[in-house]
């Protein structure tokens, strides 16, 4: 087929290639005066504190960054209540998850998700080997069916993933149902309890009076989960590429060998240590969350839309028609959201909640096309690469 087709490893050919430019210097040059809805990123950036952070190791950037995280590795023990060993430091959770992928998975392993969950598990799963095995969804809800994806579970199942709540849809698993869940998953599965949307996740649970599950108390007790948490969401640092992972001492001590070196710049340590005692500017952009999601909920059902309720920083909407026609519009009219044909629901958009001004630019633009109807559109194809 080609020069390096037969000597490549059968997990790169098996994602094939992908290394033209996904894009040109106009099409960002156009992308970055969009209002940007599609990528559940943090519309209020970090904390001016969080910035003075960044500042005072700018000039240190000569020196490699230390490997090992240590001070941010034991701030994140001392916030979580949990010992240093329990903590891994990594570039962005999606650090995490490929590290748990090489770790756990090779040709003839396998991870069970549900259907409809992070893209990003199908990718790291395939790059370590393994395979990737969706299970069906509650027919006609939105929401995971855990006895599903415990009858996937077979003798060579080393993952579970279950994000919490789940990207795209925006679903939250109550900690009873998590707890009856983990009992029953067999002992040779490691359980990704990821929790990228925690900040948010808790502050509906408050407010709806559900239980978020204590995923720390499951590792207290000694089960085999592998927590993960991540900066660039509530703390608006999705650019600077860390998260962490927290579970079981041992299996994060192979995680750490299978680590790329010196993978978490000096700048997103300083930011993150910085970042976690930041409660203020978290209630701000958890509460800023709330009230807006209600905001653009009622927007979008007045639209005749159907809305999930969320339980993250961005909506799950079916417009009842082709999301990617409408998703262009929206780009002509300045605002890109994600339209959600590659996870199986063609009809649907992922918006995220934005600030006040933000929610209400897209509001007016959805509401624009609502009524010159977007069938039949020209409109450039929206902007689909990111996660
Ligand atoms: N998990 C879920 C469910 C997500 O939606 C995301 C971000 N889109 C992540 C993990 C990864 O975030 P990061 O690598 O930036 O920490």
């Amino acid at each position: 087929m080609s020069r390096f087709f037969d000597i490549v490893s059968k997990p790169a050919r098996n994602l094939g290639t992908m290394n033209a430019p996904s894009t040109t210097p106009a099409a960002l040059e156009r992308r970055s005066r969009l209002i940007k809805l599609d990528s559940n990123e943090n519309p209020f950036g970090p904390s001016p504190r969080v910035v003075d952070a960044m500042r005072a190791v700018l000039s240190a950037a000569n020196f490699y960054p230390d490997d090992d995280c240590s001070q941010l590795r034991q701030g994140l023990a001392t916030h979580h209540g949990v010992p240093v060993e329990q903590v891994l430091v990594t570039a962005g959770s999606t650090g995490m998850l490929s590290l748990l992928c090489q770790t756990l998975l090779a040709p003839g392993l396998n991870a069970v998700t549900s259907e409809r969950s992070f893209i990003v598990y199908s990718m790291a799963v395939q790059a370590a080997g393994g395979r990737l095995v969706e299970a069906p969804m509650r027919a006609g809800e939105d929401s995971f069916d855990l006895d599903a994806i415990l009858a996937a579970i077979d003798p060579n199942t080393r993952i579970v993933f279950l994000p919490n709540p789940n990207n795209p849809t925006g679903t939250m698993l109550d900690a009873t149902v998590v707890g009856r869940f983990l009992a029953q998953v067999p002992g040779h599965v490691v359980v990704v309890l990821d929790e990228a949307y925690y900040e948010f996740a808790l502050g509906f649970a408050a407010l709806r009076r559900v239980a978020y599950p204590n995923s720390l108390e499951y590792l207290r007790q000694g089960a085999s989960v592998v927590v993960l948490r991540t900066f660039s969401k509530a703390h608006g640092l999705a650019a600077l590429r860390v998260g962490y992972g927290l579970g079981p001492a041992e299996l994060l001590g192979y995680c750490a060998r299978m680590r790329n070196t010196f993978s978490v710049s000096s700048v997103a340590q300083a930011a993150a240590l910085e970042a976690i005692s930041d409660s203020e500017h978290i209630q701000r952009v958890v509460e800023n969350n709330i009230l807006q999601s209600r905001v653009l909920a009622q927007g979008l059902s007045a639209l005749g839309y159907r809305v999930v309720p969320t339980s993250a920083n961005f909506l799950f909407c079916d417009l009842g028609e082709d999301a990617a026609a409408v998703a262009a519009r929206l780009q002509d009219e300045g605002v890109a959201v994600r339209p959600l044909r590659s996870w199986g629901a063609p009809s649907c958009i992922r918006v995220m909640i934005g600030t006040p001004e933000q929610n209400h630019a897209f509001l007016q633009a959805a509401r624009t096309i609502a009524g010159s109807g977007s069938r039949g559109s020209q409109a450039t194809p929206a902007i689909t690469s990111a996660v």
